[in-house]
This record gives structure tokens, sequence and C-alpha cells, in this order.
């Protein structure tokens, strides 16, 4: 079985060995250490700015994004704009709705980009933050997240990014890009099991989180970032990623590092977009901005979840959509440990099975 998925995915061997590792106790000097250096080396892969801070928290990329959204601001007196642009979006604005946080929606279209237009509307609204996914992973899109800081820098707002699909993918450089806030899960391009969600915050970040009350007993931020100053975890860590993710990021430095990494990246995306253009014409990748995460495929004529189903059969796991798109729209990941052979059965495979669904 392979998985074109966009997580779980693929874990290198490395990885998955270090999942069967016996686990120590915590409560130590040594895993303390550990978690220091981990933190040490997230910061650098985010380009969080001087004085950032990372937590690792337990959880999968919904906690970290409840977290932040939770822990940052204040139904009393902060107010944020959501950009929604399918269920990634969708689901800040329900994180904040359940919280009563006030907020306003920028609906992006489906196949359009994000653009400094789409903002024209809301520039006397002055949020005090705005949350996006840098990643809209359920049509494959990229925001520009040049954009977005445009509009904090103009208003104010703290900048909060979920970066769960685009982290080790796309360009994430925190303080170039002026986020305050982003976040990941473990089982993105990370390539490890689901469970750890890191989230980096920046000075202006942690200076909010300073004047904020925390509603969350779990996902406190405050007891989470108190604790991680001595490499601790308020609860019980999510131990074994944890002691993946440190192998995991060995491989990264091994490989050359975060440019290496998302050049790979680029490239798979890039050589899987040409081939699936030369070898079937007849489908269409959208044409907005792409995360080199996956590729979003319209179908149209063929039935998307017919397609998924096919492939299942022969152990080509590739990511099936939900709501209105289920039937019309397939995406192909492209993280986690893989290689180009292993796409040439894949396309190979929805080749004949369009060929026969002509027939
Ligand atoms: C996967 C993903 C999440 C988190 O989903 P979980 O299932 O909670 O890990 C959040 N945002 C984006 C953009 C994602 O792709």
């Amino acid at each position: 079985m392979t998985l074109f998925t966009v997580g779980p995915v693929e874990m290198s061997p490395a990885v998955r060995e270090t999942g069967s590792i016996a686990l120590p106790y915590f409560r130590t000097a040594g895993f303390s250490r550990l978690m220091l250096a981990l933190e040490e080396e997230l910061l650098g892969l985010f380009g969080a700015p001087g004085g950032s801070r990372a937590l690792l928290m337990s959880g999968s990329g919904t906690a970290a994004m409840e977290a932040a959204v939770a822990g940052l601001f204040d139904p009393a007196s902060d107010r944020l704009l959501i950009v929604n642009g399918g269920s990634f979006g969708q689901r800040f604005v329900e994180i904040a709705a359940r919280h009563r946080i006030p907020h306003r929606v920028l609906t992006v279209p489906f196949e359009a980009d994000l653009t400094a237009g789409l903002f024209a509307d809301f520039t006397d609204y002055s949020p005090t933050g705005l949350l996006i996914n840098q990643g809209e992973t359920s049509i494959g899109k990229l925001y520009d997240l040049g954009i977005a800081a445009d509009f904090c820098r103009s208003t104010g707002a703290l900048l909060v990014v979920d970066a769960v699909s685009s982290f080790l993918n796309d360009r994430l450089d925190m303080e170039a890009q002026g986020v305050d806030c982003a976040l990941t899960a473990s089982q993105k391009a990370l390539a490890l099991p689901p469970g750890l969600a890191p989230l980096v915050l920046g000075p202006r970040a942690l200076a909010k989180l300073e004047a904020t009350p925390q509603p969350l007993y779990y996902l406190d931020l405050s007891a989470a970032l108190r604790n991680q100053k001595r490499g601790q975890t308020p609860w019980t860590p999510a131990l074994a990623i944890i002691y993946q993710l440190e192998t995991r990021l060995a491989d990264i430095r091994a490989g050359g590092g975060l440019a290496a990494e998302l050049g790979r990246r680029a490239e798979l995306a890039a050589w899987f977009r040409t081939e699936l253009g030369r070898r079937l014409p007849g489908l269409r990748v959208p044409a907005y901005l792409k995360s080199n995460g996956l590729t979003p495929v319209l179908t149209e004529p063929y039935d998307a979840r017919a397609l998924f189903e096919s492939l299942e059969e022969k152990g080509l796991i590739i990511t099936p959509s939900g709501g209105e798109r289920t039937h019309t729209l397939t995406r192909i990941g492209h993280m986690g440990h893989l290689s180009q052979a292993q796409y040439e059965p894949l396309l190979d495979a929805i080749v004949s099975w369009t060929e026969k669904e002509k027939r």
C-alpha cells in the first residue's frame, strides 16, 4: 500500500523504527535538554524571529488551531478576520464561534487566488487578529502570506497562520513574512504519526499571550510556555512522536537542510503535474497558486469518488474530497517519504481507469 494522502503520509524507515523504542521516563534533565534542542531547531525551520518560542502541543492540528485562537484572543476585547476558502478556513470560523470571539469572514472563491482586493471590504473593521491557513488543503490552494501580512501591518492585527499542510512543503519564514504565530501537525509533511502539534509564538504573540486570560485547561498556552522554558510540558507529552521528531529533524539536516527539503518537494510536485498533463490531458488541475504538498485534480467527466475507490483496490491511496466536491475533485499528495518512481504505477492506474470508464 502506498499513501498519496495528505496525512497520515508515508513515514521513513528510520522514523518507523524510532516509533518502536522503549520509552524512557520524561521528567528528567536529559529529556528537558532534548525538548529545548528540538525547540531551537523548530524555530529555525519556521524562520522565527529572535525571542520566539516553540511549543510541542499534544493533539492533531486542530488542537493547535484551537489553542492559538482561544489562547491569544479574548471574546471581550478582540475581533478577528478569518480567511475562509475551504474546510480548514471554515474550521477557524467554527473555533472562533465556539469561543464566542467576534469575527468576520473573508471568503475566497474556489478557483480564485487570495488578492489584496479581497481585503478592501475590511479596512474599516480593524481586527486585532487575522486567521489564515497558508495552505487550504481541502482544495490544495496556497495563499500569498505577503498579502495577509500587508493587511496586518496596516491594521496592527496579529497574524496567525495555520501552516499544518504547508510547513516543509512551501516556503514559510515567519520573520520575513511577518507571521506572529504559526502552527503545524506531525502527520503532514513532518511525516510522523498524528498526535503532536508544534506551535510557534513570535514576540508580538508572546506579549499578547501574557495579556490574555486562558479559557482552555489542557491546551493552556501559558502553562505550556511556562513549562517549555525548562524543557518540559504541563502534562504527559506525546513522547514517542517527540523521539520520532528528533529522528526526522536529523534526517532533514542530513539531507541538506530546509532549502534542500523544500527543493525536493517542489521538484516532485512539478514533475507530477507535468506527467499528469502529458498522460491525462482530459483531467484539469486548477490554475490557482498551489501548495507543493498536493495536487488538486478536477476529474469531470469522471467520478472522483469512483476513481479513489478503484485505486484503493490496488493499494494506491489518494485523498478523496468531501462535501460538494466529493465527485468532482480529488487530491494527490506529495508529502512524506515518496519518490518519483512510486508515482509511475499510480499514473498508469489512473490512465487505465479513465480508458475503461470511456468505453
Ligand atoms: C490537516 C490540517 C489541519 C489539521 O487537521 P487535524 O486532523 O486536526 O490534524 C489543519 N489545517 C490544515 C490546513 C490541514 O491541512
